[in-house]
Formats: C-alpha cells, structure tokens, sequence
C-alpha cells in the first residue's frame, strides 16, 4: 500500500496526477516520505498551450493594472495564511531548518507586495518629433514566461520571478526541481485561492533534460529565467538561441570577501556563519572564500575555526546552525570536492568529511587554508558548508585574487575605513557588494552575476524590466 503523501502539477487551473510519479526523501533521515506527479511532454504542452491561451486573450495584460495590483496583494495575503503548513513541508523535503522554511514564505510573500506596488506604475515616455506626429513607447508584457527554478531555495527563487512576471502581464510556466519540488505547490495555492485567471500560472515537476528541455524549446515560450548551474544554463542558453527566445541567467558564484586589516572581527565572524553555514552553504551567493590582510590572518583562522567547531548540527526541524545538505549526492559532491582539496596539499582546518554515525546528509562545517590559487577547491563553485581562508598583503593582491574566477555573483569587504571600503567595492567583480555585512541586500536591491554567473537582473525595481520588452507606435497626424 502507498503511504507516500502525493503532490501534484498545476495545470490550466487544475491540480493534475501522472502515471509516473518522483519520490520525495528526507535529508535528515534518507527515508521517502512524500511523491510528486513526474509531468511529461504532454503536460508540458498543456501547460504551454494554457499560458498562450491566457495571453492572448488579454485576461492578465489588457485588464486594469490595478486589478493585477489586487491580484498580487491576494497571493501575497494568502501566502501568508500558508506559511506554517508551507514551511513544514519545506523543512522536510530540503533539510534546511524550519525558521529558514518559514522566512523563505514571508520572503515570497514579499516579493508579490513589492512588484504589486509596481504593478499599476509602468510607464511609457512620449517622445517630440514636431507637431506632426505623437510618438510614445510602452512596456509589453514578453508572453508566456517560462521558469525553471533550482532546488536550494525554491519557493523563493520561483516567488522572485513570479512576482514581477505576473506584476507585467506574463503568463508563467514553472518548471520545479526533481529535488525539493513540493513546497512550491503552496504558491500554486495562493495563486488559485487569489483568483487569478485560468492558465496565468502552470507548475510542472518532471526532469529538466526532458520537460525543462522541452519548455525552452516550445514555440509558446517568449522568455526563458533560469536559475540554477552553470553548464544547465549554458545548455539551455543553446536551447534558446533556436529560437532567439530572449533569457536571463542566474547562474552560479565563487564569491569571495575581502578583510582589511582594520576589518571589525565580530563583523566577519558574523558574516562568516550567515555567508557560508546559512542553508549549508547551499546558496548561490554564498561566502565561500574569504581573503584576510596577513595581519590579521591567524587570528582569522582561529576565530573561525572555533565559530565552526561550535555550530549545533542537526535535522531542520530542531531549528540547529547547520542543516544537512540536500540530497546524497549533494553531500557526495561536497565531500569529493574537499578530499580532493586535501589530495592537492590544502590545509583542512577543520571538517571536511560528512558527519559519522547519521543516516542524514550532514556534512561537517570546513574550513580551508593553504590552497593553491588554480585549485578546484579555490576556482569552482561546492555548494555546501566549506570555506576557503587565504592571506593577501596588499589591496590590489587582494582585488585580483577576489576577481581572479570564471564567475562574478557578488564580492564583499570588510573595513572600518569606509573610503578604501568603497574604494575596493569599486573595483570588484560582481552584480552586487556587499560592505560589512554580507546579504546586506534585500529584495529590493537589484541582483544578478556577470561571467559565468550570468546575465540580466532578479529583485528590485530593475527586475521588473527584464518581463516587459519596449513598443513604440509612432504617429503621423497631419492631415488626419
Ligand atoms: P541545476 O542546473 O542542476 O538545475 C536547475 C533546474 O534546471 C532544475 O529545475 C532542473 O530540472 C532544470 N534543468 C536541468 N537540465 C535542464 C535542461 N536541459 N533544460 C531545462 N531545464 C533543465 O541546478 P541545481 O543543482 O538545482 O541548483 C544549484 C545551482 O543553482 C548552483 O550552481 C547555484 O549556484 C545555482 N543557483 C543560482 C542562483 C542565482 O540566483 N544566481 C540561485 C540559486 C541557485
């Protein structure tokens, strides 16, 4: 007898099962304690062909702005009603802890109250060629956007570009993780409990070298949104050039923080457990190399050394510092990445192995030092609790090194002084910097990587424009 929970798609308004359907586990136990309906081509098209019908009939663009306004604010609203159940889910299935789950609903929540202040104020300009003419411009929603969402934060990074999507006009299809899939359901919930019009929000879960191929490859799609690897991105990026279907990029970081040697100490050491132990270090912005002035350099190391020794270990729902990773093959990855560190002479502070005597996907908290510059552990992104500590002695040391990846997602200093603060934000690689503290940001600061990061901008009012795309009508009216 099954005893899984079931969760299903959300297709042209209606909540849809599959005859295959993916097993959801426990990082914290590796036990099965859900399943999801695996979407296949068919579901896919269904969902596409919603979304078309949606925009061509005018239901979301040619209404009243102020009724998307009231549409957004009634996710928002009804979100909020969801987020204990919500977030309960999400701390089973993800493995991060219950009070993240939670601020990962209020966060989307947010986002829809953010973009419906938008909503209503997208304005064109009118443009002077003489009296002979009017010519003005407008924002047009881009169609049928379609979503593909990675599983580290899913509720959120869905909501981020969802909002502002629906915000514009845009008829969605999302395409959920394998990994993680279930919490975004909730969204769904909202979405039909706020009344929004049939077919303006889809949600597929099913595989993405299947269905995720399929949806950036349909004739239905006018814009791609990405979020996830890089060499998912790149592929899709290929996907889409058949077609020119217009695309942003948020891809992955190897963000690294600069300490100068009048650096506040209990500032980095903050940072530190925000920047790589919040979400097991499973976040694209992450704080995975931080880049310490020689003075200060061992006493760096050992603070941080007894900040990880200290972290409480445990399954999400306990609320611990440090949550397990996602799935096995997660924990597998990082756990290779830091042997081979090893192998290749680093220094392993501390950690390093996944935490014994645990069925769960825990790794240790890991710290680094000692690393070759073209190491792996050094260039490439882990993707879990493992921080790599590395001296500089002077300012332009330090830039290069911070710069010296294929990637650019954010960068942070820390220093007293806050003009050679802002002095070396300046010249650093990334869409956004962070000065003192890191994710000083919010959503409404505008977000996005450069390099293999990826292009185009997610959060705050910039956002908004990557779901619209220019019209200008001109008009001769002389003799009219
Ligand atoms: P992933 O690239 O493996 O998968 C992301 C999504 O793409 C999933 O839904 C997957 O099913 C789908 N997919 C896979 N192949 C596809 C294809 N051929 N066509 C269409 N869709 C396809 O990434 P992940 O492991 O889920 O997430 C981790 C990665 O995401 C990390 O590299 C991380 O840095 C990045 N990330 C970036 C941001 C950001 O905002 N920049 C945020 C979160 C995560």
């Amino acid at each position: 007898m099954n005893t899984l929970d079931r969760y299903y798609n959300y297709i042209d308004g209606a909540w849809k099962g599959a005859e295959a359907w993916l097993e959801v586990i426990d990082p914290a136990s590796d036990t099965p304690f859900a399943e999801i309906a695996e979407a296949g081509i068919e579901d896919a098209d269904a969902a596409m062909t919603a979304a078309r019908r949606c925009v061509d009939s005018g239901a979301l663009s040619s209404v009243r702005p102020a009724q998307r306004v009231t549409w957004l604010l009634a996710i928002a609203e009804e979100i909020k009603a969801l987020t204990e159940e919500a977030a309960e889910v999400l701390c089973r299935e993800n493995g991060k802890s219950l009070d993240v789950a939670r601020g990962e609903f209020e966060e989307s929540a947010r986002y829809f109250e953010y973009y419906a202040g938008m909503a209503d104020k997208i304005e064109g300009t009118s443009i002077p060629l003489g009296d002979d003419y009017v010519d003005f411009t407008s924002y047009e929603p881009m169609g049928v956007s379609v979503q593909i969402v990675p599983w580290n934060f899913p509720p959120s990074i869905c909501a981020r570009s969802l909002a502002p999507a629906l915000a514009a006009g845009n008829a969605v299809v999302i395409k959920s993780p394998e990994i993680s899939p279930l919490a975004m359901t909730f969204l769904m919930t909202a979405c039909e409990r706020a009344g929004l019009p049939q077919g303006a929000v889809n949600l597929l879960c099913g595989k993405g070298s299947v269905i995720g191929s399929h949806l950036v490859k349909h004739r239905d799609a006018n814009q791609i949104v990405f979020t996830g690897s890089v060499p998912t991105g790149q592929r899709i990026l290929r996907d889409a050039a058949e077609r020119a279907t217009p695309s942003v990029m948020e891809l992955g970081g190897k963000s690294a923080a600069i300490v100068h040697a009048d650096a506040d100490i209990e500032q980095v050491l903050e940072s530190i457990q925000a920047g790589i132990f919040f979400n097991a270090g499973q976040v694209c912005s992450a704080m995975s190399r931080l880049l310490v002035h020689r003075s200060r350099y061992d006493e760096v190391i050992a603070r941080a050394r007894a900040l990880a020794e200290g972290l409480s270990i445990g399954p999400g729902v306990e609320n611990p510092d440090l949550t397990p990773l996602v799935s096995r093959s997660q924990l597998e990855q990082v756990e290779g990445m830091c042997r081979r560190a090893i192998e290749a002479g680093a220094t392993c502070v501390t950690g390093g192995e996944r935490v014994s005597g645990t069925n769960g996907y825990f790794m240790q908290p890991t710290l680094f030092a000692d690393v070759a510059i073209d190491s792996e552990i050094f260039q490439e992104e882990v993707f879990g609790p493992v921080l790599v500590i590395h001296p500089f002695d002077t300012e332009d040391e330090a830039v290069e090194l911070a710069n010296g990846t294929e990637f650019g997602l954010v960068a942070g200093v820390f220093d007293t002084r806050l003009d050679r603060a802002l002095r070396t934000a300046r010249r650093l690689r990334g869409g956004q910097v962070f000065i003192n503290e890191w994710f000083a940001g919010g959503i409404e600061t505008p977000f996005g990587g450069v390099g293999l990061s990826g292009f185009g901008r997610e959060k705050g009012q910039e956002a908004l424009y990557s779901y619209v795309q220019t019209r200008n009508i001109a008009v001769r009216v002389k003799g009219a």
